[in-house]
């Protein structure tokens, strides 16, 4: 693209498939898909995540090794532990009252399922009921459910969390009326599967450090150029290709 210039309009499908991988080569360049202290334990990657749900993660990150101290290695003790206890581990992070009903009720359906608390039987299963079981879970949404399937099983699946929607419709990947609940089966199949997991990860980076939800910072942005939102957050935007 050419010095000056900025996308105005949102992709074609014929071009989205290049621009993603141009994007996508751009942000790994950049984060290096940088652990974002996901699981490789399909159970702990669960519990981990449904920590962070509509949670800041400063306070989550405190939450996991209070419940692991608590729980002593064995998931299974959330059952057998008194409720008061789980919500005092989980209190920092904010709706411990509900994160605690959660988390017994997971363990328990888990438990119910398998005649264990493990996720190593999913191990077997394909994609689909992968995700109707995990979603069946109290608590659980696509993003969770699907945060497990990438990180922990491999499965080349597209977690839809609050960064990666915000700058994929910035990008112009996702138009701005698609609701959030719909955003989770729009998405994930235009990205192609192999971009998946490296897209997810980098965006969450971008979407924390440049693309950030108040005051995206676009001068400094190495996607300017093949981004039509630039402009209209900053109209004095000269952006180049940085490939
Ligand atoms: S140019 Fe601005 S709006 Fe576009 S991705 Fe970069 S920071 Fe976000």
């Amino acid at each position: 693209m050419a010095v000056g210039a900025v996308r105005k309009k949102t992709y074609h499908r014929r071009s989205r498939y290049s621009a993603l991988a141009e994007i996508s080569r751009r942000l790994e360049r950049r984060y290096r898909s940088a652990s974002l202290g996901n699981k490789a334990n399909p159970l702990d990657e669960l519990i981990y995540i449904q920590l962070s749900v509509r949670t800041p993660e400063g306070a989550y990150l405190g939450t996991w090794p209070a419940l692991r101290r608590l729980v002593n290695g064995s998931w299974s003790r959330l059952i057998r532990l008194p409720e008061r206890r789980i919500v005092q581990a989980l209190r920092s992070g904010g709706m411990a009252g509900v994160k605690a009903k959660r988390l017994r009720g997971m363990v328990r359906a888990i438990k119910k399922r398998f005649g264990r608390v493990s996720l190593s039987p999913l191990k077997a299963m394909p994609d689909d009921e992968v995700e109707a079981f995990l979603r069946s879970l109290p608590g659980v949404g696509p993003k969770v459910a699907r945060c497990v399937m990438m990180y922990s099983l491999g499965r080349e699946v597209f977690p839809v969390d609050s960064h990666c929607r915000r700058v994929l419709t910035r990008l112009g990947f996702v138009p701005r009326n698609v609701e959030i609940k719909a955003s989770h089966d729009f998405i994930q199949p235009i990205i192609p599967p192999h971009l998946r997991r490296p897209l997810h990860v980098n965006l969450i980076h971008h979407g924390r450090t440049v693309c950030t939800s108040s005051r995206p910072r676009c001068s400094e942005c190495f996607l300017a150029d093949l981004c039509p939102s630039a402009r209209s957050y900053d109209p004095n935007i000269l952006t180049a290709s940085r490939s």
